[in-house]
């Protein structure tokens, strides 16, 4: 984003904030001689350190993987900023007031409101956590501990508590000196039809963090059966808050991603906590939304599309879950080729899964992964009876559409084969007719064919089954459809062992 910020401001900026302060925030730092300090570096894998910080200078340089720069340059880098949001950051930290240049307006990024709305969610993340201790908030403390989290995991995460009532916050707030039209523009509080009242009351509080830390959102869940609201309750879309574009744990899991590049996705916030206390601390979650493009986006700044970069979403074969893996395929096949897919056994969700047998388990989760293009083959051919050839032809025909969808030649060759070894194919010709009818059928379909060009949205078109893809707009609801052509499998696809069976009981 591109903001205007006064030159003078940003030079103050930069004299304000020592970079031997704001790299300690990461890594240790020890005396290297010459008033040098050295470190791991951050930005790369290293056992001895060459990551050299120069206070007198302001700059840091890593003889290892020849990162260097200044203090902005570092907080950038490491928080994967852009330059406005840089300054932003680092002037509050220094107390300096911006100043911007005319013209310099960038839509939903008005100077001096966004830091106001953050300021606002800092402290009402500060009052729920208070909150959480008082007798009021047992209610939600027993939630938590019946999950396996105890006061530390609470705190860790931030977790609060919002009092019943109508406008506890608001008085909060009020007296902190936010006007009412702040409050309500922060989400945080709603037009009642006496004044503003609180949204969120007598519920557990998760705070919502953005990449860089800051609280910009809270998810919000139901602990009283008299509260007839929706089990959680998000903040809605602010100028902060943007549904799309945050995923909750990102600011605790950041580093770990980059560093392993890898991501797990689950889905909700106590599965978020319970992966990161069970070690699994790369674990992030939507907050009530399907994975898009957007989340993309943010992960790939973070994976850096290294050669193994890998994001693994983990599913309890809820089919809410299966659809959010879905968008994976919808915005970027590129990204659905570093997918994976993790199943919890029976059902349970990560939470449950830590409950019931502990943090190996879910560190074996991870383990357990499925490339996702192995995972949709896999879930079409074991829903057919391979023992007869009515069963082979079938799976075939349903899959190969599947496998032609794969845009890149060598992967989609690869799959042919592996459909091939799947099915249990036993002529040499039968192969060959196989591998020619993917190929033909990726070929129609990048010359704009049928089968669209894109994702299909036909559905499946040889009888391979009743409906389509999600693309084709039918199969998905009935859970009988087949993966359309461009849906690498659809969400059905996904189904885990335990809804297939029951389909294919109902047939
Ligand atoms: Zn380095």
């Amino acid at each position: 984003m591109a903001g205007r910020i006064n030159d003078d401001d940003v030079k103050a900026v930069r004299a304000a904030v020592p970079i031997d302060a704001v790299v300690s925030e990461y890594l240790q730092l020890r005396n290297a001689g010459g008033g040098n300090l050295k470190g791991l570096c951050p930005f790369h894998d290293e056992k001895s350190p060459s990551f050299q910080v120069s206070p007198s200078k302001g700059l840091y340089y890593c003889f290892g993987c020849q990162a260097g720069g200044d203090t902005v340059d570092f907080v950038m880098k490491i928080d994967h900023l852009s330059f406005a949001e840089t300054i932003e950051r680092l002037a509050s930290q220094a107390g300096i007031t911006l100043r911007y240049e005319e013209g310099g307006y960038t839509p939903g990024r008005q100077q001096g409101e966004r830091t106001r709305l953050v300021e606002a969610h800092k402290a009402a993340a500060q009052f729920y956590v208070e909150q959480l201790e008082r007798p009021e908030a047992e209610i939600g403390r027993t939630f938590l501990a019946e999950r396996g989290f105890d006061q530390a995991a609470a705190q860790h995460f931030g977790v609060g508590y919002s009092p019943a009532g109508w406008d506890h916050l608001v008085r909060y707030l009020r007296g902190r000196g936010f006007t009412d039209k702040e409050l309500i523009l922060s989400g945080l509080v709603q037009e009642g039809r006496r004044g503003p009242i609180d949204r969120f009351r007598g519920r557990l509080m998760w705070p919502i963090r953005d990449i860089s830390g800051e609280v910009v959102g809270f998810g919000a869940r139901k602990l009283r059966d008299d509260d007839n609201g929706p089990k959680y309750l998000n903040t809605p879309e602010t100028p902060l808050y943007r549904k799309s574009q945050v995923l909750y744990g990102i600011d605790l899991a950041k580093k770990d991603i980059a560093k392993a590049s890898r991501a797990v996705v689950v889905e909700g916030y106590t599965d978020v906590m319970a992966c990161h206390l069970a070690g699994v601390t790369t674990a992030i979650a939507t907050c009530g939304t399907a994975f898009g493009g957007d989340h993309i986006k943010i992960l790939r700044r973070l994976l850096m599309d290294n050669a193994g970069a890998e994001v693994v979403f983990t599913f309890d074969g809820d089919a809410a879950g299966q659809k959010a893996a879905l968008r994976a395929f919808e915005d970027d096949q590129r990204f659905a080729a570093e997918t994976s897919i993790a199943i919890t056994p029976d059902g349970m969700d990560p939470c449950e899964l830590r409950l019931a047998r502990g943090d190996e388990a879910v560190a074996s989760l991870v383990d357990s992964r499925t490339p996702l293009f192995a995972f949709a083959l896999k879930s079409i051919v074991s829903r057919y009876n391979l023992d007869t050839e009515e069963g082979r032809i079938a799976a075939v025909d349903e899959a190969v559409p599947v496998v032609a969808a794969i845009k890149n030649p060598g992967l989609r060759d690869r799959y042919a084969i592996r459909l091939i070894g799947m099915v249990g194919i036993a002529t040499q010709a039968e192969e060959q007719s196989i591998i020619r009818r993917v190929r033909g059928l990726a070929r129609s379909r990048q010359n704009g064919g049928p089968g669209g060009p894109e994702h299909g949205g036909r559905g499946d078109q040889r009888g391979g089954g009743p409906g389509g893809s999600r693309y084709g707009g039918r199969g998905d609801q009935r859970g009988g459809g087949h993966g359309g052509p461009g849906a690498m499998g659809g969400p059905q696809a996904r189904a885990p062992a335990v809804r297939r069976r029951s389909r294919a009981a109902r047939r």
